[in-house]
């Protein structure tokens, strides 16, 4: 609760708007513990008087009546109309819409089209007819604007509860045995609460003007009663001859609707949960840069990563979720890099090409030299460049990686299109001539295709053709397989794998799966917490592991055929970013630590092929 309020008050105009509203609000609240004048007593003799008159601070309207206290008294009356329809609108408006949307099908058709009937007609009319049926009178012109809001907040509501109603949690509350009424309230209510609020500051202002509108036409507030409509409305007359009397309410008004419009877009800022976690602001297009000093190491690698540190910055705790990681690639050449879930991989590789976000994200040391040139801090235009083009990405999730309305062939060509200038039936043929070349039949037909029409290791197939399309240099592929069965992961496998012999692909191959590493990897870097515990030639390293962790690790891995044997799961866990151990990271897990690892840093040593981060290696078998 307390961050809402930081959240919402580091917007300086919602604040002014909530300034101004409590003032307002604290005003009426006191209202009748003011020495005021009785707002409904004429007295013809003192007849628009000026403003700053004594006994009326802001002058008398044209029956003599004191101005300040009419204003105060209408302002009460007005907010608390605005703010009652508001209430009465989203109540029975939410209503509607939720149940339109969670029950669906025919109690959705008949309501919905109940809902546009009165969406058809000119709002403002109906508020006359509501009015005009009922009789003028505040109370009915109340009614009337709740009434005619009813609609946009079934619409809004409807909207967003059809979108939750399918979502997994809703079918898993339903086979849990709950009932539609506990489901709505404690599952579907909690999700939509935060829109209705939303809808609601942001349309309190505008009702307020609608009552105020009814009020001018004589329908709402009836004579002597004054609200800030009805205000307007008597002082039409005199607008020109004693202007205070309409500019006094007139001023109200605006204010009154100004500063709710304010702190009503400033609520639906604060509630924003992507806002929450990060500042104010949207994600940068680069990760933020904050680095010491730069590392001079030219280097032939074509794409080589030099001790890269990124943190996550999140309030007052730093995450080093990459502590200075070092890799590199030749072109043609394959590196694995492996860990278990949390090691720092997809940081590492989202940091490359500035892809962290920021905020949170901070890379607060390193390199990433690509053909020799450093990448961290690069301007904008430089990085966009590259991505995609020079060197590319591949995902774990196809299905949200491609949009949903496209079709893949247009996804394709936009991909090439970003970078090169070409005709679109040559991006056309380019489409069709990459799905060739990720071998998905009939490629013509399937380019027609939306993502959802295709099976998972379709999709991922589009995804790597979409890597492929400008031709890179490099791809990172950041496990790619995970979420493929073993007969589609062996195909994309040896796809890369071709596709590296023919064009000299660089990759860089992340996955936490030593089979996957085995079968397409010259070299393989394993890293835990954030760092590289040991890097060698791919064989090298699974036949004679150097570093506790790698060998613990491949003993994890049950092996076919192998016969029965027990599986040896590492104790413990792996540690928090946040709360790195002195010395080896590893050690709190090891059984072969001693109090040297425990103490000062660990250095990767060894040789350059085959180096480790380790005080006592295995030996070498
Ligand atoms: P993986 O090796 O599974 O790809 P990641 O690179 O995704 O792991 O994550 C590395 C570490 O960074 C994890 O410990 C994770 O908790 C932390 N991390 C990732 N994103 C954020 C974030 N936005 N805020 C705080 N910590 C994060
Ligand atoms: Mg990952």
């Amino acid at each position: 609760m307390s961050s809402f309020f930081r959240l919402l008050f580091r917007n300086h105009l919602a604040a002014i708007g909530a300034v101004v509203i409590a003032a307002i609000l604290l005003l009426v609240l006191i209202t009748p513990l003011l020495p005021l004048h009785d707002p409904d007593v004429t007295a013809t003799a003192d007849r628009f008087k000026r403003p700053f008159s004594d006994g009326h601070l802001l002058g008398t309207d044209h029956l003599g009546r004191d101005l300040l206290s009419r204003l105060l008294y209408g302002t009460r009356l007005s907010l608390a109309v605005g703010v009652v329809a508001a209430l009465i609108a989203a109540s029975i408006g939410s209503a509607i819409g939720i149940i339109a949307g969670y029950f669906g099908g025919h109690v959705d058709n008949i309501i919905m089209r109940g809902v546009d009937m009165l969406m058809a007609f000119p709002y403002i009319l109906l508020a006359l007819a509501i009015v005009a049926a009922l009789g003028p009178g505040l109370l009915n012109a109340l009614i009337a604007v709740a009434a005619v809001n009813i609609p946009f907040f079934a619409r809004n509501i409807r909207g967003i509860t059809v979108g939750l109603a399918s979502r997994e949690f809703i079918d898993a509350a339903r086979l849990a045995g709950m009932g539609h009424t506990r489901i709505i309230l404690t599952e579907l209510l909690p999700n939509v609460l935060p829109v209705i609020i939303i809808a609601m500051s942001t349309t309190v202002g505008w009702m307020i003007l609608e009552t105020a509108g009814l009020s001018f036409l004589g329908l709402g507030s009836q004579p002597p009663q004054a609200d800030l409509g009805s205000m307007l409305g008597e002082a039409r007359s005199a607008m020109i001859s004693h202007p205070t009397t309409s500019i006094v309410p007139g001023i109200m008004i605006f204010l009154i609707v100004m500063s709710i419009n304010l702190l009503g877009d400033g609520v639906r800022d604060a509630l924003d949960p992507r806002l929450r976690s990060g500042a104010l602001s949207r994600p940068r297009a680069t990760t933020l840069v904050d680095r010491q000093g730069d590392i001079s190491a030219p280097t032939d690698d074509l794409l080589a990563i030099q001790d890269l540190h990124t943190q996550f910055h999140v309030g007052r705790r730093i995450y080093r979720a990459v502590g200075g990681v070092s890799l590199a690639v030749k072109p043609g050449e394959c590196l694995g890099v492996i860990g278990e879930s949390g090691s720092g991989k997809s940081v590492t590789a989202l940091s490359a090409m500035g892809l962290v976000a920021s905020p949170p994200g901070v890379i607060t040391g390193g390199a990433v030299r690509f053909k020799g040139e450093d990448l961290i801090g690069a301007p904008y235009e430089t990085l966009r460049q590259k991505r995609g083009d020079r060197v590319a990405y591949i995902f774990q999730d196809p299905l949200s990686t491609l949009h949903p309305l496209y079709r893949i062939g247009q996804q394709l060509a936009e991909a090439i299109q970003s970078h090169h200038q070409i005709s679109r039936a040559e991006a056309h043929s380019r489409a069709i001539q990459l799905l060739q070349d990720v071998r998905i039949p009939n490629a013509e037909s399937r380019v027609g295709n939306y993502p959802h029409e295709m099976s998972g290791g379709m999709r991922q197939r589009v995804g790597i053709a979409m890597a492929l399309a400008n031709e890179p240099d490099v791809i990172i592929a950041d496990e790619p397989t995970t979420a493929l069965d073993v007969t589609v992961q062996a195909q994309i496998l040896s796809l890369l794998d071709d596709l590296r012999r023919d064009r000299g692909l660089a990759i860089i191959f992340i996955t936490h799966d030593f089979g996957v590493v085995a079968q397409l990897c010259d070299r393989i870097a394993v890293m835990y917490a954030g760092r590289i515990v040991e890097e060698g030639p791919t064989r090298a390293v699974l036949d004679a592991p150097a570093h506790p962790y790698t060998g613990r690790l491949i003993a994890c891995v049950p092996e076919l055929g192998g016969g029965r044997r027990a599986l040896a799961a590492i104790p413990g866990l792996p540690p928090a970013v946040d709360d790195l151990p002195v010395g080896c990271a590893f050690a709190p897990r090891c059984d072969k630590a001693q109090d040297k690892c425990r103490t000062g840093e660990v250095a990767l040593q060894g040789a350059a092929s085959h180096a480790v981060r380790c005080h006592f290696p295995e030996e070498a078998v």
